[in-house]
């Protein structure tokens, strides 16, 4: 069996957090690309460095983030499938994905902007795995380094208010559109982000189990 699947939805909606606990239930990898980038933020390409679009809360160019994506998934470890957490952004990008893999299911994560701002400001994340952690719903250790890794939990720079404006914007220009494209293609799963992690999880899980009843995943 092999299972493929992304995570939609805006900043903060909780796709990393989800995806983790995707990943550990069916054994798959969690893809985000936004660790990638920035694992790898000064790296120079020929569009410039991650860091020059990542920390203006830009999205980083189609040609550099499908080049990257494509490097990625040809490692062994998705040999059953994955889980995308942050990619595609865009319309070219999603165009580019379902040119080289099928998707079993798009989680939509529909959260208000309430509920955003408040997880975006207040989330803290491990500099070195990603892990993230919220300062008053799922608080850090005391020392401030991970529990998966021990990596140091920071706060990411494009999580301060101001950029995380910018973000936003992007998203509604180029990412909200997505929604209607896999909508159409039949394999978007919209489950309401709002509720606590556990609530969502727990939604999330039987939604998935009915619709990879009626998919074929082999
Ligand atoms: P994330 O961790 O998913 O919030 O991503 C952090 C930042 O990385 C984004 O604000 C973008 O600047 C960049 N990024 C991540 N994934 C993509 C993508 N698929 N396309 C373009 N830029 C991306």
């Amino acid at each position: 069996m092999t299972l493929q699947l992304i995570m939609l939805g805006p900043p903060g909606a909780g796709k990393g957090t989800q995806a983790g606990k995707l990943a550990d239930h069916f054994d798959i990898p969690h893809i985000s690309t936004g660790q990638i980038l920035r694992n790898n933020k000064d790296m120079e390409t020929p569009y410039g460095t991650p860091r020059s679009y990542i920390e203006d809360g830009n999205l980083v160019p189609d040609e550099m983030m499908i080049e990257i994506l494509e490097k990625r998934l040809q490692e062994d470890d998705t040999d059953d499938g994955y889980i995308l957490d942050g990619f595609p952004r865009t319309r070219p990008q999603a165009v580019s994905l379902a040119d080289i893999t099928d998707i079993d299911a798009v989680i939509y994560l529909r959260t208000s902007e309430e509920n955003i701002l408040k997880r975006l400001t207040g989330r803290r994340t491990c500099e070195d795995c990603g892990r993230t952690y919220h300062i008053e719903m799922n608080p850090p250790p005391d020392d401030d380094q991970c529990e998966s890794c021990g990596g140091a939990i920071v706060q990411r720079a494009d999580d301060r208010e101001s950029v995380v404006r910018d973000r936003l914007e992007e998203y509604q220009e180029k990412t909200k559109p997505l929604i209607e494209f896999y909508r159409e293609k039949g394999t978007l799963l919209e489950i309401d982000g709002n509720p606590s992690i556990e609530e969502v999880w727990t939604q999330l899980k039987d939604r998935l189990d009915d619709t990879l009843d009626n998919v074929d995943t082999t």
